[in-house]
Protein backbone atom coordinates (compact mmCIF):
# COMPACT_ATOMS: atom_id res chain seq x y z
CA UNK A 1 0.00 0.00 0.00
CA UNK A 2 1.34 3.52 -0.97
CA UNK A 3 1.87 5.83 1.74
CA UNK A 4 3.06 9.41 1.97
CA UNK A 5 6.76 10.21 1.86
CA UNK A 6 7.15 13.88 1.71
CA UNK A 7 8.63 16.07 4.48
CA UNK A 8 6.71 15.19 8.06
CA UNK A 9 7.25 18.32 10.07
CA UNK A 10 4.87 20.35 7.38
CA UNK A 11 1.97 18.02 8.32
CA UNK A 12 2.13 18.97 12.01
CA UNK A 13 2.06 22.94 11.14
CA UNK A 14 -0.65 22.71 8.74
CA UNK A 15 -2.74 20.85 11.52
CA UNK A 16 -1.50 22.95 14.25
CA UNK A 17 -0.89 20.10 16.32
CA UNK A 18 2.05 17.79 17.10
CA UNK A 19 1.36 14.71 15.76
CA UNK A 20 4.29 13.04 16.68
CA UNK A 21 5.74 11.64 13.37
CA UNK A 22 9.32 11.32 14.06
CA UNK A 23 10.02 9.96 16.87
CA UNK A 24 12.57 11.40 19.60
CA UNK A 25 12.98 14.48 18.07
CA UNK A 26 9.19 15.70 18.61
CA UNK A 27 10.70 15.48 22.14
CA UNK A 28 13.43 18.44 21.50
CA UNK A 29 12.87 22.73 21.05
CA UNK A 30 14.03 21.67 16.99
CA UNK A 31 9.96 20.48 16.58
CA UNK A 32 8.95 22.64 14.03
CA UNK A 33 5.39 23.18 15.58
CA UNK A 34 7.65 24.72 18.61
CA UNK A 35 9.55 26.89 16.34
CA UNK A 36 7.03 27.89 13.42
CA UNK A 37 3.68 27.92 14.85
CA UNK A 38 2.00 28.69 11.78
CA UNK A 39 0.60 26.53 8.54
CA UNK A 40 3.51 25.99 5.99
CA UNK A 41 3.64 27.22 2.31
CA UNK A 42 3.88 31.31 1.41
CA UNK A 43 0.58 32.08 2.64
CA UNK A 44 0.73 30.45 6.19
CA UNK A 45 1.04 33.44 8.00
CA UNK A 46 -2.07 34.69 6.52
CA UNK A 47 -5.25 34.87 7.93
CA UNK A 48 -7.18 31.95 8.38
CA UNK A 49 -10.81 31.87 7.32
CA UNK A 50 -12.04 28.57 7.29
CA UNK A 51 -15.77 27.16 6.59
CA UNK A 52 -17.20 24.67 8.57
CA UNK A 53 -16.04 21.99 5.78
CA UNK A 54 -12.45 22.78 6.19
CA UNK A 55 -12.66 22.45 9.91
CA UNK A 56 -14.08 18.63 9.01
CA UNK A 57 -11.34 18.25 6.80
CA UNK A 58 -8.86 19.18 9.34
CA UNK A 59 -10.33 16.61 11.81
CA UNK A 60 -10.22 14.18 9.11
CA UNK A 61 -6.79 15.05 7.84
CA UNK A 62 -5.11 14.24 11.44
CA UNK A 63 -5.67 10.84 12.28
CA UNK A 64 -5.13 10.06 8.47
CA UNK A 65 -1.60 11.56 8.97
CA UNK A 66 -1.14 10.19 12.29
CA UNK A 67 -1.28 6.39 11.30
CA UNK A 68 0.39 7.10 7.79
CA UNK A 69 -2.19 6.54 6.10
CA UNK A 70 -3.89 7.91 1.98
CA UNK A 71 -7.06 8.69 1.55
CA UNK A 72 -8.73 5.88 -0.28
CA UNK A 73 -7.67 3.09 2.51
CA UNK A 74 -8.65 5.43 5.43
CA UNK A 75 -12.12 5.56 3.44
CA UNK A 76 -12.24 1.84 3.34
CA UNK A 77 -11.92 2.02 7.16
CA UNK A 78 -14.82 4.58 7.39
CA UNK A 79 -16.80 1.56 5.19
CA UNK A 80 -15.67 -0.81 7.68
CA UNK A 81 -16.36 1.19 10.87
CA UNK A 82 -19.59 2.53 9.94
CA UNK A 83 -20.94 -1.52 9.05
CA UNK A 84 -20.03 -1.81 12.71
CA UNK A 85 -21.70 -1.64 15.91
CA UNK A 86 -21.77 1.04 18.00
CA UNK A 87 -19.88 4.77 17.22
CA UNK A 88 -18.91 5.05 13.53
CA UNK A 89 -16.29 7.55 14.93
CA UNK A 90 -15.05 5.29 17.71
CA UNK A 91 -15.04 2.38 15.55
CA UNK A 92 -12.90 3.89 12.96
CA UNK A 93 -10.22 4.90 15.93
CA UNK A 94 -10.03 1.76 17.50
CA UNK A 95 -9.40 0.49 13.78
CA UNK A 96 -6.43 2.20 13.37
CA UNK A 97 -5.31 2.02 16.68
CA UNK A 98 -5.24 -1.87 15.87
CA UNK A 99 -3.32 -1.81 13.08
CA UNK A 100 0.02 -3.98 13.66
CA UNK A 101 2.45 -1.46 13.19
CA UNK A 102 0.50 1.08 15.42
CA UNK A 103 0.18 -1.47 18.27
CA UNK A 104 4.36 -1.65 17.60
CA UNK A 105 5.04 1.55 18.15
CA UNK A 106 2.38 1.70 21.20
CA UNK A 107 4.85 -1.50 22.78
CA UNK A 108 8.02 0.20 21.73
CA UNK A 109 9.12 -1.21 19.13
CA UNK A 110 9.78 1.16 17.21
CA UNK A 111 10.07 5.02 17.86
CA UNK A 112 7.87 6.21 15.83
CA UNK A 113 5.12 4.66 13.60
CA UNK A 114 7.09 5.37 10.38
CA UNK A 115 9.81 3.44 11.75
CA UNK A 116 7.29 0.57 13.27
CA UNK A 117 5.67 0.37 9.67
CA UNK A 118 9.57 -0.39 8.16
CA UNK A 119 10.15 -2.79 11.09
CA UNK A 120 6.60 -5.12 10.36
CA UNK A 121 7.13 -4.65 6.45
CA UNK A 122 10.97 -6.19 7.16
CA UNK A 123 9.31 -9.06 8.86
CA UNK A 124 10.63 -8.77 12.31
CA UNK A 125 7.29 -9.48 13.92
CA UNK A 126 4.96 -12.71 14.51
CA UNK A 127 1.85 -12.54 15.28
CA UNK A 128 0.46 -15.76 17.22
CA UNK A 129 3.54 -17.25 16.15
CA UNK A 130 3.27 -16.31 12.58
CA UNK A 131 5.41 -13.89 10.83
CA UNK A 132 2.93 -11.03 9.87
CA UNK A 133 4.90 -8.21 7.22
CA UNK A 134 2.00 -6.28 6.57
CA UNK A 135 1.54 -3.39 8.40
CA UNK A 136 -2.44 -2.61 8.21
CA UNK A 137 -2.79 -6.15 9.67
CA UNK A 138 -5.52 -5.41 12.43
CA UNK A 139 -4.60 -7.29 15.75
CA UNK A 140 -7.73 -8.66 17.59
CA UNK A 141 -8.17 -9.13 21.56
CA UNK A 142 -5.93 -12.25 22.79
CA UNK A 143 -3.24 -11.40 19.78
CA UNK A 144 0.60 -11.95 20.76
CA UNK A 145 2.79 -9.91 18.85
CA UNK A 146 6.48 -10.70 19.02
CA UNK A 147 9.87 -10.15 18.07
CA UNK A 148 11.02 -12.62 15.95
CA UNK A 149 14.12 -14.59 17.70
CA UNK A 150 17.02 -13.82 14.93
CA UNK A 151 16.04 -10.28 15.25
CA UNK A 152 16.44 -9.57 18.98
CA UNK A 153 20.13 -9.06 19.09
CA UNK A 154 20.46 -6.55 16.47
CA UNK A 155 21.65 -3.60 17.60
CA UNK A 156 18.68 -1.30 17.21
CA UNK A 157 16.10 -3.79 19.14
CA UNK A 158 18.57 -3.49 21.90
CA UNK A 159 18.65 0.15 21.91
CA UNK A 160 15.08 0.40 21.49
CA UNK A 161 14.21 -2.38 24.33
CA UNK A 162 16.57 -0.75 26.77
CA UNK A 163 14.45 2.32 26.20
CA UNK A 164 10.88 0.62 27.13
CA UNK A 165 9.17 1.65 29.48
CA UNK A 166 5.82 -0.67 30.88
CA UNK A 167 4.29 2.42 32.34
CA UNK A 168 4.08 4.65 28.35
CA UNK A 169 2.48 1.04 27.03
CA UNK A 170 -1.14 2.10 26.30
CA UNK A 171 -3.34 0.25 28.79
CA UNK A 172 -5.10 -1.85 26.51
CA UNK A 173 -1.47 -4.04 25.82
CA UNK A 174 0.48 -6.15 28.14
CA UNK A 175 3.93 -5.57 27.63
CA UNK A 176 6.60 -8.62 28.52
CA UNK A 177 9.78 -6.69 27.49
CA UNK A 178 12.22 -9.78 28.20
CA UNK A 179 10.11 -11.87 26.75
CA UNK A 180 10.23 -9.74 23.63
CA UNK A 181 6.37 -9.14 23.09
CA UNK A 182 3.09 -8.02 24.04
CA UNK A 183 -0.33 -9.01 24.39
CA UNK A 184 -3.61 -7.36 23.16
CA UNK A 185 -5.59 -7.69 26.35
CA UNK A 186 -8.48 -5.85 25.04
CA UNK A 187 -9.53 -3.87 22.63
CA UNK A 188 -8.59 0.33 22.57
CA UNK A 189 -11.76 2.58 23.71
CA UNK A 190 -11.77 5.82 22.84
CA UNK A 191 -9.98 6.53 26.24
CA UNK A 192 -7.09 4.66 24.93
CA UNK A 193 -6.49 7.39 22.01
CA UNK A 194 -5.11 10.32 23.32
CA UNK A 195 -4.63 11.93 19.96
CA UNK A 196 -6.35 15.34 19.70
CA UNK A 197 -9.43 14.82 17.21
CA UNK A 198 -12.90 15.02 17.08
CA UNK A 199 -14.29 12.04 15.00
CA UNK A 200 -17.72 12.94 15.14
CA UNK A 201 -16.72 16.04 12.38
CA UNK A 202 -15.12 12.77 10.51
CA UNK A 203 -18.35 10.72 10.30
CA UNK A 204 -20.07 14.55 9.42
CA UNK A 205 -17.80 14.93 6.63
CA UNK A 206 -18.18 11.12 5.05
CA UNK A 207 -21.99 11.37 5.26
CA UNK A 208 -22.43 14.18 3.05
FE1 LIG B 1 5.57 17.02 14.26
FE2 LIG B 1 7.52 15.73 15.46
FE3 LIG B 1 8.07 17.35 13.39
FE4 LIG B 1 7.31 18.33 15.78
S1 LIG B 1 9.20 17.22 15.31
S2 LIG B 1 6.57 18.98 13.80
S3 LIG B 1 5.81 16.79 16.45
S4 LIG B 1 6.88 15.46 13.35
Amino acid sequence: MARYTGPVCRLCRRESNKLFLKGDRCFTDKCAVERRAYAPGQHGQGRAKISDYGIQLREKQKPRRVYGILERQFRGYYTKAARMKGATGENLLSLLERRLDNVVYRLGFGASRKEARMLVTHGHFLVDGRRVNIPSFVVKKGDVVELRESSRNAPRFQELVAAMDRKTVSAWLDLDKRAFKGVVSALPTREDITMPVNENLIVELYSK
